[in-house]
Parts: C-alpha cells; structure tokens; sequence
C-alpha cells in the first residue's frame, strides 16, 4: 500500500526537488527497487522516492518537510548493514547520503579528522597512515562500508579488543534532527562533561533518532610495528579456553579471531592461501606496538597456546602474508555466502571468559534443530558470529533457524552476554531487545525517542518491534 496518495506524492516529490534539484530526488521504479532492500537476506520493501541531498542544510530541509508530512526516513549509507537497518519497510524516502562524501580536514595538531558521512571508512584509514596516523575501526566491511553507517551501528572491527570500536573515537557530531534543527555535539576535546553526553546517543543510534551530517573522529599515533600467528586447534573448546588464558594472562592482542573448520575450509576454498583445513578451529592472533614489546607478547601468547593444547602455532613470515591471512578473514561472510543461498549471520557477544561455553552452546542448538551453522569471529570480544547456511525458501527449516536463533540469543544473555556486539538491532533483533534491556530499560529508550522524533519518522520499524515476536519477515 502507498503511502501517499498520488497527489500527495506529486506534491512532496515537487518540494524535494525544491530542496534537492531535479537530478537528487527518483521516483522510477527502477531507481526505488536498487534501495528497496540492503545487506541483510529476506527483508525487502519499495520506498516511494530516493532523495540524495548535497549538503546538510539540506537534510535539515528534508527531514522538516517530512515531519510535516508524516512521511518516514530510511537514512542510507552503502546498504551493508546486516539486521535491516535501511530497509524502507513503512515507505516513504530513502535519504541516500552519497554526496556527503568529502573528507573536510585533517588536523595534525589534534589528532583529528573531519569528515562528511558518506566517506568510505578505508579512505579515512588509508589517508591518515600516509601521514603515520591510525583510526583503528576496522571493520571488515570497511571497502565499502561509510562512515556514517559505521557511527550509526557503532561497527567494531578486527581491532576491536584493544583499540575499541567506532564509539571511541568520536569527538565531536553535526546532527540534523526531525525539527528541521542542525545541532553540534562535543569538539576537538578530550574533557567536555558540559550537559548530557549527546554525542554518543547519536552513535549506535541505527538512524532512528536523527541524520548524522558530519563527524570529528579522534586518531591516534600508528603502531610501529606488528605480527601475525595463527594457532591450530583439533579441540574448539582448547580454542576458546586459550582466548581466556590469553587475556587472563593481560596479555591485550589488536586481534584474536575465532574461525570454525567450516568456515576455513570456506575461507581457503575462495581465499587460496594455504590455511589448513584439517584443523578444528584456528585463532588468528595480532599483536602491535615497538618491536621488542610485540616480540614478548607473541611468544608468550604462543606459549599460552601451546598449554591450551594447539597443535601447531604458526608466525607469518612477512608482512604481506600477515595482511592476507587479515583479508581472508575478513571475507569469511562472502566465502560462507557461497556455499548455500540464503546465509544468516549473527552476533551474539558474552564476556570473553564465556567463549568456551558459548561455542559448546552454539553447536549444540544447532544439531538440537538441524540446522548448519558456521562460527567465526571476534573472539577476544566476546563477539561471535554464528552463521546460519540456509535456503530462504525451505519454510521448515527458516522457522528451525529462528527458533536456533532465539535460542543462541537467550543463551548469550544467560551468560551475561547480550544480542549484538556490533551489527545492531534494526528489525531482526528488535523483537529480542527486551530480553536485554528489560521493561524499565525499553521505557527509557521510547521516551528518547519521543522528545527527539515525536512523529515516528526516523527509520520507522526497526530498533522497537512493532509485534511482540515477528521476525525474518519477508516484506514485498
Ligand atoms: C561482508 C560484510 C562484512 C561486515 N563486517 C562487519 C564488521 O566486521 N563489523 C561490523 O561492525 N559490521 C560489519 N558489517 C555490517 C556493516 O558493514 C556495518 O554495520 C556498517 O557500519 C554499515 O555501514 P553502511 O555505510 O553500509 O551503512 P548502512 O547499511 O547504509 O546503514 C546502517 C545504519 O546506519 C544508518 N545511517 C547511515 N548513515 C547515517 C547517517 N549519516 N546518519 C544517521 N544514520 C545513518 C542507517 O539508517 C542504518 O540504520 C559487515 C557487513 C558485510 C556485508
């Protein structure tokens, strides 16, 4: 069903090319079907008009015009979100960001970059490198992902467990809000307690609340050194008992990633570069800093390996093979993708000293309901991916999934974990978020969402589910 009657869309396309230019606002057909759905499988649905505004004073400009016309903001970035976070399901605009893409300063005085939301997140990283800066957010999306999608999930990356994720490097925001308002938040400023933390109810925020429009990251001086090894496992749970060790040790890794024998004989088989795939679980494990300090942190870490019964622990020899074994595990999600139509992947994250049980937990849910799941991930944070491989048109087996979902979810909680780590609510998750937050904590987060977007037009449907339970709704 429109939302709009034709006269009414007329009427609001007429006021967006106002605002925009003729060439910035699509209503064909052929133009709404590319934003009707993004990166999560199952979930589509036709906005009425695409609008890709050029600065922020026309987000501001739009977002007004549609508080006044009731008419919903799915806000998008490059569409790689994976709970459905820019699918349009009530309608109305796509608000495409991708002419805000400009990298507006570099300040080498303070350690900061400014930038508008639809950079690339690689571009940010690969240009302060050049000048032996660092932002480690990394994630594995990052080719393509923008930056303003990455601060609206607040993303993690392969560098999460010791240099945190995108929420800990944001200074400062410029925000247009439903009322048509442009507000800035925070600064170039490492102490600023004037008022609420503003700043940061923005990140993570999934779209739902207002339009980020530009953004102050924070940078930090670039490691001198790295190195890579990868420690062999015939035993999932030695697998995870070594990440506890390590950490118990206060031995802080940049990286301790988890893969499962499926997923790397997924990885090899597109990846080709030689991982083994006779193995039960590999941690890849990064560590960085001056030579000597990354030097004593590995071979410790490999002895605490080798007490946790790997079987073999490996060192890349070069700094080209450590970047490779980074990019294939990177492209673990795309390497799964193949293997079966429809790929599900989800995020359950418990304390680190839980990863054990929470494997054990995850492979015993899926034999319970016969279904394939893959696990890889962060491991040193807790974070993990169980990935289901399924086929969206076997109906039999997508409820299985969701109850195998719902399962990993309430176990995660059970171990004081929680839904998501890093990829957010959005629709597929919302239906849980209770589970998480309790009653109390729900009420808390309508009543932001009221005082800042009293019409319900920013990104309607996803974060707060609209049903107690619907979930992987197929939406035509
Ligand atoms: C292969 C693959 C690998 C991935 N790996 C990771 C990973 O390692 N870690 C991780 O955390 N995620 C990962 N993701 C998920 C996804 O890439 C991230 O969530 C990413 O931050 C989304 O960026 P985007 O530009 O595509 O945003 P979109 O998908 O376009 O949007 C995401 C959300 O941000 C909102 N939004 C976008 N721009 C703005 C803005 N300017 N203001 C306000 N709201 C905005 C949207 O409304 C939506 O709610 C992966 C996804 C894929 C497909």
């Amino acid at each position: 069903m429109p939302l709009h009657s034709e006269k009414r869309l007329n009427k609001l396309k007429a006021q967006l090319i106002e605002i925009a230019g003729n060439e910035n606002v699509d209503d064909t057909t052929s133009g709404r079907l590319v934003y009707s759905y993004d990166a999560t499988p199952n979930f589509q649905a036709l906005p009425e008009i695409v609008v890709a505004p050029r600065t922020a004073e026309e987000v501001a400009a739009i977002l007004k015009l549609c508080g006044e016309t009731s008419t919903p903001v799915y806000t998008r970035g490059s569409g790689t979100n994976l709970c459905a976070d820019t699918c349009p399901l009530k309608g109305g605009i796509v608000l495409l960001m991708k002419h805000l893409n400009k990298i507006l300063e570099l300040d080498r005085e303070n350690l900061t970059i400014t930038v508008q939301p639809g950079t690339i997140t690689k571009e940010i990283s690969d240009l302060v490198e050049k000048d032996d800066l660092f932002y480690p957010p990394d994630p594995s999306s990052m080719k393509i992902s923008t930056i303003g999608g990455n601060l609206a999930e607040n993303s993690g990356g392969l560098r999460g467990l010791k240099y945190g994720v995108t929420k800990d490097y944001v200074m400062a925001l410029q925000v247009a809000l439903p009322n048509g308002e442009l507000i800035r938040t925070g600064g170039k400023l490492t102490k600023d307690v004037a008022g609420y933390d503003l700043t940061h109810l923005f990140v993570g925020s999934e779209g739902t609340l207002g339009v980020i429009t530009e953004a102050t990251l924070k940078l930090i001086p670039k490691p001198e050194s790295q190195k890579t090894i990868l420690a062999l496992y015939q035993d999932i749970e030695a697998a995870g008992r070594s990440v506890s060790a390590i950490i118990a040790h206060k031995m802080i890794p940049v990286t301790l990633e988890f893969l499962d024998q499926d997923t790397i004989k997924a990885v090899e088989d597109f990846a080709h570069i030689g991982l083994p795939t006779n193995v039960k679980a590999i941690l890849l494990i990064v560590q960085d800093g001056p030579k000597e300090i990354v030097d004593r942190d590995i071979h410790k870490i490999a002895e605490i390996c080798r007490g946790e019964q790997a079987v073999d622990v490996r060192l890349a020899s070069s700094a080209e093979e450590a970047e490779e074994l980074a990019t294939a595990r990177r492209s673990a999600l795309s390497a799964l993708a193949r293997l079966k139509p429809t790929t599900i992947l989800e995020d359950a994250t418990v304390p680190r000293s839980e990863i054990a049980a929470m494997v054990r937990a995850i492979a015993e849910v899926a034999q319970k309901y016969q279904v394939r799941i893959s696990t890889f991930g962060h491991a040193g944070d807790g974070n993990l991916h169980p990935t289901c491989l399924t086929d969206a048109r076997d109906e039999d087996e997508m409820n299985r999934v969701e109850e195998a979902f719902a399962e990993i979810f309430e176990k995660a909680i059970e171990l004081g974990g929680t839904l998501t780590g890093e990829h957010g609510v959005g629709v597929t998750k919302a239906p849980y978020l209770e589970w998480k937050l309790g009653k109390a904590g729900m009420e808390v987060m309508r009543g932001i969402k009221q005082a800042i977007d009293p019409n319900g037009i920013m990104n309607p449907g996803k974060v707060f589910a609209d049903k107690a339970k619907q979930r992987m709704v197929t939406v035509k």
